[in-house]
């Protein structure tokens, strides 16, 4: 939609040129932004014009710039030592928007966003990640994945603050994961989305979203027994209403898919053991 209370949009060609004057906003690839009125705006800074690669791989794993889109994102090419690299294009895809959505859509805008049903949120919580933020005085801090949204459309960012990039580690690729999501209607917005992973040093991890508040991270010293991940998934108080669910139903549902995940991950590691 136009946006009509906005007179200017900066295409910034540097970090100096961040700073946003009053009135303004970050804009990723814009399909929440002229999704609905804006009001309060009259400016955009394009971060797409700070020509960020999509993705860098570092020695320690992979760096996903904010800027990468969805389509970046699921294309990229495939390395047999990430065991876990499916689970990128998994939750791509649980947004399920055209291929003109995804096309445009950002990482960074969908976790600065934080709806519930933040897919790359999931990804970004169920890998470990850690957000490099850019303050807008110089400095980067860095904030576990985990951390960074804190309710519905509420994250850890301060004023004028950017996400830069989601760094994955090496070792979170590696593990083996089971991704399960699930909505009221087939084309609908997640109800629940959960995603397990199991670690080379045994570790266990269950991550939950889109049914809760905010992200919910389960962890487990290793494959936990179906007594104990149920324990742990009604301890979750954070269970989330609107129209893609009821809160009881979210609950059950993401017991239900927890638990199919944890005999997937069971399973897969019986296989490789024998
Ligand atoms: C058909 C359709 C289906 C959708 N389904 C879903 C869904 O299932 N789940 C979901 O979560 N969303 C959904 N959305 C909403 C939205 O499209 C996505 O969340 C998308 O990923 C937002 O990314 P963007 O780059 O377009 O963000 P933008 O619209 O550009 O920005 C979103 C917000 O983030 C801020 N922002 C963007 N990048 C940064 C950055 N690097 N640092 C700081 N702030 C930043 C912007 O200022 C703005 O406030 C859907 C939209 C459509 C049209």
């Amino acid at each position: 939609m136009d946006l009509s209370t906005l007179t200017a949009l900066r295409q910034p060609a540097s970090r100096a040129e961040l700073a946003l004057a009053p009135g303004e906003a970050f804009l990723g690839g814009g399909s929440w932004l002229f999704s609905e009125p804006q009001v309060h705006l009259t400016g955009l800074v394009d971060l797409t014009a700070l020509g960020w690669p999509a993705t860098e791989r570092a020695a320690d794993g992979l760096s996903i710039s904010a800027t990468c889109t969805f389509a970046q994102l699921a294309a990229l090419p495939r390395r047999p030592a990430w065991r876990a690299q499916p689970l990128l294009r998994q939750c791509c895809t649980a947004l399920l928007g055209s291929f003109k959505v995804w096309n445009v859509a950002t990482v960074g805008g969908n976790i600065c966003l934080a709806l519930a049903a933040g897919p790359m949120t999931s990804l970004a919580v169920a890998l470990d990640a850690t957000m490099v933020v850019w303050t807008p005085d110089g400095p980067e801090r860095r904030v576990r994945a985990v951390d960074f949204v804190t309710g519905v459309q509420s994250t850890v960012l301060r004023p004028g603050e950017v996400l830069r990039s989601i760094d994955l580690p090496a070792a979170a690729l590696r593990s083996r994961t089971a991704y399960r999501q699930i909505a009221l209607s087939p084309l609908g917005r997640s109800g629940t989305l959960v995603i397990a992973r199991l670690a080379e040093d045994g570790g266990f991890t269950v991550t939950v979203t889109g049914g809760t508040e905010h992200p919910e991270l389960l962890t487990f010293t290793g494959i936990p027994t179906a007594a104990e991940l149920e324990t742990a998934v009604h301890g979750i108080d954070s269970w989330y209403t609107d129209a893609h669910g009821a809160p009881d139903w979210r609950e059950a549902m993401t017991e239900l898919l927890a638990e199919e995940a944890r005999t997937e991950l069971t399973n897969t590691a019986l296989e490789a053991a024998s």
